[in-house]
């Protein structure tokens, strides 16, 4: 969570570089905790390594209680690299489901919202 108010910063500007930075933290962090959960070595299960690696891949997770964590952690991430390739298309801080502009105080945050107050709160059309 960022503290309210960026420092020295005004709230009608969005300083990308500081966005950008913390979003790849942000997404660093979920990846390396969705490798921790996906990978976890105990309970010596009898995982066959002849096996094809996606089957592998999804008989671990399925296993796994945590499997809602690694859910939402894949969407957060998804959500993360969405809001950084906003950035890159210049179109961040701007809904994608309308092309409102999302209120600032809404992006200090939660830098990685791509929709604005009401889209979010609204249920997605397809899950
Ligand atoms: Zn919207």
């Amino acid at each position: 969570m960022l503290p309210e108010g960026l420092p020295s910063e005004p709230m009608t500007e969005v300083d990308t570089g500081a966005v950008r930075r913390a979003l790849q933290e942000h997404r660093d962090d979920a990846v390396a905790r969705r490798a921790q959960l996906m990978a976890k070595p105990e309970r010596g299960s009898g995982i066959s390594f002849g096996k094809r690696v996606g089957d592998g891949t999804i008989e671990a997770v399925s296993r796994l209680s945590e499997v809602g964590v690694v859910d939402s952690l894949n969407l957060s991430i998804e959500r993360v690299e969405r809001a950084l390739a906003k950035l890159d298309e210049g179109s961040y801080g701007c809904c994608d489901v309308c092309g409102e502009s999302i209120p600032p105080a809404r992006l200090a945050a939660r830098p990685e919202s791509v929709v604005c107050v009401k889209h979010a709160l609204a249920p997605r059309p397809r899950r």
